[in-house]
């Protein structure tokens, strides 16, 4: 309940304006949004951790706003180290105007990546993109064979949608939004997740286990281990300002761990999505707004 309606909050304009506006919330925001993406960058790369770095926006309406976007992309990738990877959300480059242009403007973005030796994921947005998101991922992979995309586990058909995916880089994640026909409980979820990275593990692509479950993660090391894939064969990933505690220890441990993050002005929709998925941050947010 509270999750659905913090996720319909997260489309709100108006509660977008009032939550902005308000300073108390800053903190909270800088919790899971890098201030100053170059200074997180380097401070996490300097602790053996990999990044992929988002450059915050999605659902933009105007092509203005998505060549905006790929400007920033541009610009991002001319400060990141080789072995990064950027995070890219197709409906922030354009994705409702036409699927033709957030292709152009991807591909852009993954002709300059491929210059800096950076690579680049397509993130898994709302339930009605997710067609053109794979059908863009397939056109890019012609020329950019190592374009990454997300797979969300709560969707019934991800079981299909990671065996077709073959040889690709597959991120797997839980779902961060909602959509009708998914799964909704944890425990569906997480079986739906544990059946995508058998095939994920088992397969020819490059599976990146993107998850702060302790659960799954032991899964995923005990699933790397019985198809005799060796570290340099799959990574982690967990997002920026949760459980670094365990980023380390996965990283020490010798494992790729790639901590996404995002940064930039429109935070909003991100932060929503992240109180969504756990009741205490809710609490933990309004405890912070509570005491000023
Ligand atoms: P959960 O069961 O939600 O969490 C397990 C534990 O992790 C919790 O008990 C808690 O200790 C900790 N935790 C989890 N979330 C938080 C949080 N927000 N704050 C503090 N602690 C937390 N979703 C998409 O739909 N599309 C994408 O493209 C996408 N990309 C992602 C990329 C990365 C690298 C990651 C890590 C996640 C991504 N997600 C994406 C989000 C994902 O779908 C989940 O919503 C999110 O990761 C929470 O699920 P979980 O697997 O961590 O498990």
């Amino acid at each position: 309940m509270l999750r659905q309606a913090l996720l319909a909050v997260s489309k709100s304009r108006r509660a977008e304006r009032v939550i902005a506006a308000s300073p108390l919330t800053r903190d909270v925001v800088r919790r899971y949004v890098a201030d100053d993406a170059g200074a997180a960058i380097d401070a996490l790369s300097r602790t053996g951790l990999r990044v992929s770095v988002d450059h915050l926006g999605e659902e933009v309406t105007g092509r203005a706003q998505a060549e905006g976007t790929v400007a920033a992309y541009l610009s991002l990738l001319r400060l990141l180290p080789a072995g990064a990877d950027v995070s890219v959300k197709l409906t922030a480059l354009g994705l409702r105007l036409s699927e033709e242009l957030a292709f152009e403007h991807a591909a852009a973005i993954c002709r300059a990546a491929a210059a800096r030796d950076v690579t680049v994921t397509l993130d898994a947005e709302q339930h009605d993109t997710i067609a053109m998101l794979h059908a863009v991922h397939a056109a890019l992979r012609k020329e950019h064979r190592d374009v990454g995309v997300v797979v969300q586990a709560y969707l019934p058909d991800s079981l299909d949608r990671c065996e077709q995916l073959g040889d690709a880089r597959v991120r797997l994640c839980k779902g961060a939004y909602t959509a009708p026909g998914a799964y909704t409980s944890t425990a569906d979820i997480d079986r739906s997740f544990v059946r995508c990275l058998k095939v994920l593990m088992a397969g020819a692509g490059y599976p990146m286990v993107a998850t702060h479950d302790p659960r799954l993660v032991r899964i995923a090391s005990t699933l790397a281990v019985l198809d005799g894939r060796d570290p340099a064969g799959f990574e982690y990933q967990m997002l920026y300002g949760v459980r670094p505690d365990e980023q380390a220890r996965l990283a020490a441990l010798g494992f790729t761990m790639r901590v996404y993050v995002p940064y930039g002005a429109d935070w909003y929709p991100y932060l929503m999505r992240r109180l969504a998925e756990r009741p205490r941050n809710l609490a933990f947010f309004l405890r912070s707004l509570l005491s000023r």
